[in-house]
């Protein structure tokens, strides 16, 4: 999951980078309302963490073009204390949540899992895929109940397919959303985690779906409309 967060205040932009990229996020940030608006136009994010009082482009201008573009990424505003307007503003300009600074980093966190949660439409903070338990909360894995030890990139890949659950990812999606822009690309990456999940997690757990990606399931029966007849 990748994350862009946009916060003129340096300390605390550096701090929200920080807290996310220790949570298992890829994360971007930005330092105005143009560099973040440009980035959220261009690249793939999960979520948005946008501070509504920026520098040039302010918060609200850069939620509206974007919705107004089409784009409906997860957004959660960041409002200064006692501006209860600048909430219904944001809301009306395509919010999903907002907190008020100052703000507990714990809670930002939790927040930002739940609008991530929602998105790709599941209610329940574990995922189950088969054997596979992910625990979005404390960014732990296991396997029939027994914990997995996975590193941090690992566990980003293991995310984005389990939030994708019974879809198809192709790497192209999955390295946009696994690695922030700083990262040094190499296409075969994708593959050594692919190899070492499967060692981890169990052969079957992680389906290649040849010439389009990589899929997995929410059960370990067969997928849904391969033969069979249909009941009744
Ligand atoms: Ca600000």
């Amino acid at each position: 999951m990748r994350i862009l967060v946009i916060e003129d205040e340096p300390a605390l932009r550096e701090q929200l980078a920080g807290a996310l990229k220790d949570a298992g996020y890829a994360v971007d940030s930005a330092a105005d309302g143009e560099e973040g608006h440009f980035l959220g136009d261009t690249e793939p994010y999960d979520a948005v963490v946008l501070d509504l009082g920026l520098p040039g482009l302010d918060g609200i201008t850069v939620l509206t073009r974007w919705r107004s573009d089409g784009r409906n990424v997860p957004v959660l505003i960041l409002t200064a204390r006692d501006r209860w307007r600048e909430k219904v503003a944001g809301f009306d300009a395509g919010a999903d949540d907002y907190l008020t600074k100052p703000f507990q980093m714990e809670e930002l966190l939790a927040r930002v899992r739940a609008l991530i949660r929602r998105a790709s439409g599941h209610a329940s903070p574990v995922i189950e895929c088969g054997p596979v338990a992910i625990d979005t909360r404390a960014a732990r894995v296991s396997v029939n109940g027994e914990a997995v030890k996975l590193t941090a990139h690992e566990y980003k890949l293991i995310s984005y397919l389990a939030h994708e659950r019974d879809r198809v990812v192709s790497r192209t999606e999955l390295t946009e959303h696994i690695y922030d822009q700083d990262f040094d690309l190499d296409s075969n990456t994708i593959e050594v985690f692919v190899g070492r999940l499967r060692r981890k997690l169990g052969n079957d757990i992680i389906e290649t779906v040849r010439g389009l990606g990589y899929r997995l399931s929410a059960g370990n029966g067969p997928a849904p409309g391969k033969g069979g007849d249909t009941p009744g």
